[in-house]
């Protein structure tokens, strides 16, 4: 059963030993993530599956690193002491990989190093507990429809598991917010982060579906895609969508919420 889901921001600068100084300026978002993890934690999940934005993805085809252990590796930001492993769960894959190997598209690769975006999530929910399998998934660049039917079909893949399960959407909003923002700045930014959140609280899935592409394109997301698999997983179920944070000091959209279910 699915019993906690999230959508947590995966800027580096949140791992202390690479944030340095500049951690001072996401306090919110620690503080917000820190309230997620006393709910990660109550819930006790076995298998923890997290939509990832970053890493390997395959335009055609949506994507699972299968390996029954990972490691972070930040050694790309020039941190060699963060070390953690987390162990895989390749039968959950490989059941949910005959599940859907006729309808749908999907690659399961190996790859030793799970990407920034998986690890700065589990690194901060699993402080303390760490009793857990993951799962980590990449999105594609197939249709937005295609996202939430992968996401329905995960979710009958969870229902059908004696497990207690957790999902992460691992997302960043805009990353043109001000003139100094990574991806260069863009007027309609903001707007576009008041969007989504707005639609998310609404649970107006349609209207997300139906985002103008051009708009999202010029915002330079990452993670809609994650959010929308997300969507097709809590799709009917009763829940209430909580912004426990939304701040974006360095002019990217950081947003820690949960999908809380009742
Ligand atoms: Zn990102």
């Amino acid at each position: 059963m699915l019993v906690f889901s999230a959508i947590l921001p995966h800027s580096p600068l949140l791992i202390p030993s690479i944030g340095k100084e500049n951690i001072k300026k996401l306090q919110k978002t620690i503080e917000a993530i820190k309230i997620l993890r006393q709910d990660f934690e109550s819930t006790r999940p076995d298998l923890v599956i997290v939509l990832t934005s970053h890493g390997d993805i395959y335009p055609e085809a949506f994507s699972i690193n299968t390996l029954p252990e990972y490691k972070v590796n930040f050694g790309e930001f020039g941190d060699f002491q963060t070390n953690q492993v987390y162990k895989g769960d390749i039968g959950f894959i490989n059941r949910f990989k005959e599940q859907v190997e006729s309808s749908m598209s999907l690659s399961l690769k190996s790859l030793t190093d799970i990407d920034y975006a998986t690890a700065v999530p589990l690194i901060y929910l699993a402080e303390n507990y760490k009793n857990f399998k993951i799962v980590p998934i990449n999105y594609s660049f197939l249709s937005y429809e295609q996202h939430l039917k992968f996401g329905e079909a995960l979710k009958e893949a969870i229902y059908r598991e004696d497990k207690r399960v957790a999902i992460i959407a691992s997302a960043e909003l805009s990353h043109k917010l001000t003139p100094k923002a990574p991806a260069g700045f863009s007027p309609n930014a903001k707007e576009f982060d008041k969007k989504i959140i707005q639609l998310l609280k609404q649970k107006k899935v349609e209207s997300i579906l139906n985002l103008d592409k051009a708009m999202v394109e010029d915002a330079a997301e990452c993670g809609l895609r994650s959010i929308l698999i997300m969507l097709g997983v809590i799709k009917n179920m009763n829940y209430d969508f909580q912004v426990l944070n939304y701040e974006s000091p360095f002019g990217i959209g950081h947003l820690v919420a949960e999908f809380k279910l009742k």
